[in-house]
């Protein structure tokens, strides 16, 4: 009677320890697992859209994902030339409802010109430094500038923005280096992007570790032009995005953690 207690005991007690050595074997690796990553992401709105407040964010909201948001500092001028493609503007207290849940905000120029077109310098310090004054009087913290149609203009204008911005974004498609340069790459989503392509830009950034920024405009029913999406079209960038195995984060995140490669 006794030898069989002492094996119940034995059992249990043996049993107790598999348990106890199989919790602390696969509990932190469910955990890393779920933290594990390998590259980063970055959703980057374009123009300050009434469609980026309406459709893009509740989703984002939705992930604890956090977004840039680049505006234009003229906003009469952007509702002239955004509301003829179907999105206007947003308002400035849509954009700081963005920027009090966590967003980045960009400067996005004065007006939206076309720099390349651009030699006068006070029209250049106009879009390039009055529209950063302009935001930051309105209490918004601008560490970068967005180039409007990807157009970095003369040497000036480049000057200018190295001096003025701690970063800025162009629309070269390529993922960007960890630790990345002041110069940041993106994808420009367009109308033409496929499943594929998607899937192509997060596999780079994944195997060779790198930070993807992906650009988008205007999330329409019907594009007027490329630049646009579908909501069909964003939320399948979006699934993908939650699929891979990057992190999404705001350059803020980036820079903050690997500073910056000094290009000379
Ligand atoms: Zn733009």
């Amino acid at each position: 009677m006794i030898e069989v207690r002492k094996l119940t005991w034995l059992w249990i007690t043996f049993s107790l320890l598999v348990l106890i050595v199989l919790i602390f074997t696969f509990i932190p690796e469910a955990k890393e697992s779920n933290e594990d990553h390998s590259g980063y992401i970055t959703l980057w709105f374009d123009d300050g859209l009434l469609s980026t407040y309406e459709v893009a964010y509740p989703i984002l909201e939705e992930k604890n994902w956090k977004g840039v948001l680049a505006v234009i500092a003229d906003q009469k001028i952007a509702n002239k030339k955004f509301i003829p493609d179907g999105d206007p503007i947003m308002s400035w207290e849509q954009v700081e409802e963005l920027r009090d849940a966590g967003w980045e905000i960009s400067s996005h120029s004065m007006t939206h010109p076309r720099f390349n077109n651009i030699t006068d310098e006070m029209t250049l310090r106009l879009e390039i430094v009055s529209s950063k004054d302009r935001l930051e009087e309105m209490g918004f913290r601008i560490d970068s500038f967005t180039l409007p149609y990807g157009e970095k203009g003369d040497k000036f204008a480049e000057k200018l923005v190295l001096e003025e911005y701690s970063y800025w974004r162009s629309c070269i498609h390529e993922t960007n280096p960890i630790p990345p340069e002041r110069h940041i790459r993106s994808y420009l989503l367009t109308t033409e992007h496929q499943k594929d392509d998607i899937i192509s830009w997060i596999q780079k950034a994944e195997k060779n570790e790198e930070w993807l920024v992906i650009c988008f405009h205007a999330i329409v029913d019907t594009p007027s032009h490329r630049w646009q999406h579908t909501y069909s079209q964003f939320l399948m960038v979006i699934e993908e995005i939650e699929r891979s195995n990057l992190k999404v984060v705001l350059p803020s995140e980036i820079f903050d953690q690997y500073s910056c490669k000094e290009v000379q």
